[in-house]
């Protein structure tokens, strides 16, 4: 972004985390409203937020740690059940890592038109 004051982006980042204020969220979209570059980059971080939230819940049957456990020799599983309740955080962080990596990638597939218009190319399953 060339735009001068980065003080919007620090806000487009609070209206995605439904933590700013309705005077701050009406500042930004009165500079959104004359500015075109933040405008269609808030577009972007909108669509890739969006595109986070269906992401980030993924459903996998109860059963799913137990048959991926179930599968490893028995030595690794220890160590692995060991290290995980050791770095409970570390281990939420690498079960992100793979979707994180998914949008990212996406977001470099991004394309755009002369219009502004942002296209995305998006395989697989949109239900
Ligand atoms: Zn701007």
């Amino acid at each position: 972004m060339s735009c001068t004051n980065k003080k919007y982006l620090s806000l487009m980042n609070k209206v995605l985390d439904e933590e700013a204020t309705e005077r701050e969220k009406h500042e930004l979209y009165e500079h959104l409203d004359s500015c075109n570059e933040c405008r269609v980059h808030f577009n972007e971080l909108t669509y890739s937020t969006e595109l986070l939230r269906r992401l980030a819940h993924p459903q996998l049957s109860a059963a799913f740690t137990k048959s991926v456990l179930d599968q490893l020799p028995a030595e690794k599983r220890h160590v692995i059940l060991r290290w995980g309740s050791r770095h409970p955080v570390l281990t939420a962080v690498a079960i992100c890592a793979v979707p994180m990596s998914l949008v990212v990638i996406g977001a470099r597939h991004q394309t755009r038109d002369k219009n502004d218009y942002v296209l995305v190319n998006v395989s697989g399953d949109q239900t």
